[in-house]
């Protein structure tokens, strides 16, 4: 069995520690411009990792943690959750995966996100990759995604627009 850990120094493969070898690739986009359905794809066809930021929060929700409340009142006015927060999850989804290449979706959502991974995880991203979709069509799949979410509501996306720009 492959372990692997995220805490900084800690050797694990071929005496490389995990934030040496761990592939991040960031995937990026606004909201409802399909990152998680391309994510999926890309999961099969080249064995990565999807960890979707927002994903976790919401699980994080569910969990009834004792951030839970605040996180939820963040997601429904569009506003970006800490990023010791999120950061925190990110790094306990890529401990518990066993993998080391992944997407990581919808994340970071801004420099100080972006700052605070690298400083927390030790990892340097691969690359962005960046879905570049019209907001007319974006404001179309949120609506139509019908999955029951607190933020798929016309004025939570105006919001989520706004804070994507
Ligand atoms: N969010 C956040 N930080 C992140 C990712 C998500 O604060 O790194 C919050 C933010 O409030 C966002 C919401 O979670 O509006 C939903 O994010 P998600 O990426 O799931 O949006 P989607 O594109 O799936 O609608
Ligand atoms: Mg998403």
């Amino acid at each position: 069995m492959v372990t692997a850990s995220v805490e900084n120094g800690v050797a694990s493969q071929n005496g490389q520690t995990f934030a040496q070898s761990a592939k991040v690739v960031f995937v990026l986009g606004g909201p409802g411009s399909g990152k998680g359905t391309q994510c999926a794809s890309i999961v099969e066809q080249f064995a990565f990792t999807h960890l979707s930021a927002g994903d976790l929060l919401r699980a994080e929700i569910s969990s009834g943690s004792e951030n839970g409340l605040m996180i939820q009142n963040m997601i429904k006015e569009g506003k970006i959750v800490p990023s010791e927060v999120t950061v925190k999850l990110l790094q306990n989804a890529m401990e518990r995966s066993g993998n080391d290449k992944f997407l990581i979706d919808g994340f970071p959502r801004n420099e100080e996100n972006r700052a605070a991974f690298e400083l927390v995880t030790g990892i340097t991203p691969e690359f962005i990759l960046f879905f570049d979709c019209p907001e007319e069509e974006m404001e179309r799949r949120l609506l139509g995604r019908n999955q029951g979410r607190v933020d798929d509501n016309i004025e939570t996306i105006k919001k989520t627009f706004q804070s994507f720009h």
